[in-house]
This record gives C-alpha cells, sequence and structure tokens, in this order.
C-alpha cells in the first residue's frame, strides 16, 4: 500500500515528514496534524528549523489530511446518541442547556468577573462523579486553573452538598495551575495520552483567555494572539471528539461586551469550533446570589434564560 492510500492519522504519516522533522515538530509541541494544520509555514518554519518551502508542504499535507476525512450523517447520528449529559446542580440552567452539560462538546461560560463561571465548574467537577441516575457519569475532572482560583475548600463543601464523600471526591480532581499560554497549551497535548488511561469526563480550562490576553495585549498582537488561541481551542475540541468528554471554558468579558467590538476574545465559540460544536452561556450577575445565564448562538437549543442561585452548598436553582 502506497503512503498515499494510508489513512493519515499520525504527523510521522504526513508525506515528507522524515523522522528528524517528526521529532522536531513533536518537541516543538506541533503533536497532531490538526496542530500543523493550523500553523502558518513561518511560524513553523521558525520554530522548528525546517526550511520554508518544506513546512509549506507539511502544512498542505496535514490540511489535505484533514479535509478527506467524510463522515456520513449515520455516523453523525451515532455519535451524537454518544453525547452524555452533566447537571450543573440547578434544574433551570439544565433545561437552558437542554439537560446539562454535554460531552463531546465545548462549552464556554463567559461574563463578567464575579458572574458565577468558577463556581459553575467547580460544581460541574463534582457532579461529573455523581451517578448517572443523579445527572452524573460517575468520571474524574481535570480543572486547568489559569487564574489561582481554584479552592479545594469549596469542592468539599459542595462534594458535601450533592451527598458525595469529599474526600473521594477531591481526589477524583486532577487540578494544575497552567502557568502561561505556552504551558496551558502543553497541558492539553499531555491530556491525549492522560485520557486514555483515565476515566477522566469533564476537562475545565478557567479561565481559557486570560493569559493569552495578557501576554499578547492589543491590536498589534491580535492576530497572533487568536492565532494561538484557536489552536488551543481546536485541540481542546479534538479531546471532546476523540474522549468523549465534556469540555468546558471560562472567559472573563466586561459587562458591556460591545465596548470591545472587534475583539475576536469576546466571540471565543462559533466559527473557530472546529470539531466539535459549541455551546456559549453568557452569566449575568442578578439580585443577591441570583445569576442569569443566555444561551448564545447555539443552533440546536432555544433561545431563552433560567435563573439559578450560588449557595453554600454550591450551584442550585432559585428559591
Ligand atoms: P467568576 O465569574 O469571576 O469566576 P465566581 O464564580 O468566582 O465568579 O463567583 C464568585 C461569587 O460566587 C461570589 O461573589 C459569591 O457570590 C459566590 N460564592 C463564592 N463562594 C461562595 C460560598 N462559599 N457560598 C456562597 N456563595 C459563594
Ligand atoms: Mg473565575
Amino acid at each position: 500500500m502506497g503512503k498515499k492510500d494510508k489513512e493519515i492519522r499520525d504527523i510521522t504519516d504526513l508525506p515528507g515528514i522524515g523522522p528528524n522533522s517528526a521529532q522536531k515538530l513533536i518537541e516543538n509541541g506541533y503533536t497532531s496534524i490538526e496542530a500543523i494544520a493550523v500553523a502558518t509555514p513561518h511560524e513553523l518554519s521558525q520554530v522548528t528549523g525546517i526550511p520554508l518551502p518544506t513546512a509549506q508542504k507539511i502544512i498542505q499535507a496535514a490540511r489535505e489530511a484533514l479535509e478527506i476525512r467524510f463522515k456520513t450523517a449515520k455516523e453523525l447520528k451515532m455519535e451524537r446518541m454518544n453525547v452524555r449529559k452533566i447537571t450543573t446542580g440547578s434544574k433551570a440552567l439544565d433545561e437552558l442547556l437542554g439537560g446539562g452539560i454535554e460531552t463531546r462538546t465545548i462549552t464556554e461560560f463567559f461574563g463578567e468577573f464575579g458572574s458565577g463561571k468558577t463556581q459553575v465548574c467547580h460544581q460541574l467537577s463534582v457532579n461529573v462523579q455523581l451517578p448517572e441516575d443523579q445527572g452524573g457519569l460517575e468520571a474524574k475532572a481535570v480543572y486547568i486553573d489559569t487564574e489561582g482560583t481554584f479552592r479545594w475548600e469549596r469542592i468539599e463543601q459542595m462534594a458535601k452538598g450533592v451527598g458525595l464523600d469529599p474526600d473521594t471526591v477531591m481526589e477524583n480532581i486532577y487540578w494544575i495551575r497552567a502557568i502561561n499560554s505556552h504551558h496551558q497549551m502543553a497541558i492539553v497535548d499531555q491530556l491525549f495520552d492522560m485520557l486514555k488511561r483515565e476515566n477522566i469526563k469533564l476537562v475545565v480550562v478557567d479561565s481559557v483567555t486570560s493569559h493569552f490576553r495578557a501576554e499578547f495585549p492589543g491590536r498589534e498582537n491580535l492576530a497572533m494572539r487568536q492565532q494561538l488561541l484557536n489552536r488551543h481551542l481546536h485541540q481542546l475540541g479534538r479531546l471532546a471528539e476523540i474522549y468523549n468528554v465534556a469540555v468546558v471554558i471560562t472567559n472573563q468579558v466586561m459587562a458591556r461586551p460591545n465596548v470591545f467590538y472587534g475583539d475576536p476574545t469576546t466571540a471565543v465559540g462559533g466559527h473557530v469550533m472546529y470539531h466539535a460544536p459549541g455551546v456559549r452561556i453568557q452569566l449575568k450577575k442578578s439580585r443577591g446570589n441570583k445569576r442569569i445565564a443566555r444561551v448564545v448562538d447555539a443552533p440546536h437549543l432555544p433561545e431563552g434564560e433560567a435563573v439559578f442561585a450560588v449557595t453554600e452548598w454550591g450551584i442550585r436553582d432559585a428559591e
């Protein structure tokens, strides 16, 4: 069987990549076909030392490899049937989401500071561990913390709130602090291995954008920032699809996002979701402990709002 007929699954299957180039690519974080397909020739050449024309060929091959993988409608149906759901702790919010947070999907919670994004992430890390008849998947969670706002104390409290053993719940959450955007992306690459071995059904990135914003401020860095963020989201989407896990990301935006019109990070979901469908939920503060959730551009969900509460025991329906 010639190389052309062989299915391209791995970067070493790409035509024109010898062992040396493959090694260089992997060492520099280009561990997947997707990562290469979304790279620019300049970037690839600069990072790996591969000559520009070769880099161009490699990227072209990676793009072709991605595009020729058709799926049948039947396959899509089977994939949908594998989608599972995790309860948020609030019936109203679950209903808004069509039954809870979905696996195989990136769900983005965006909103201003204090709108409850991190609370929702904590709650989901607990709830994914619940038995299925209580809205969980009896599985573990990964929590990528970029802002240092993860609190085990809060997990303990929420575990008690749903009647699970707090120590067991805390042992089933793998926490890591991402120190910069590069680290954040490397962690996600690492997860492709980890998810093979572990029964993990939720991956949280809280927040997905903060490092990228801090490291690439202003208009002049917009293109670079967006390119890296795209690649990161793309990897997360792939993770969601390959392992049928729920990926939950947060994104802090100002109360009036129109102030940032044209800032692509205010629209992290949407068109950049390549493999996995994205769901975007806007969270807003309301009176007291109440929060309002609104679904934004989700073709399969009805438009609407849900009110929930952040209580001592976690996310609940509002009184
Ligand atoms: P962000 O959207 O910035 O991530 P958070 O998810 O951190 O916001 O939400 C913070 C809010 O959650 C606090 O202002 C408070 O209202 C609520 N909260 C946090 N911890 C508790 C708790 N132990 N008991 C009740 N409410 C809490
Ligand atoms: Mg937060």
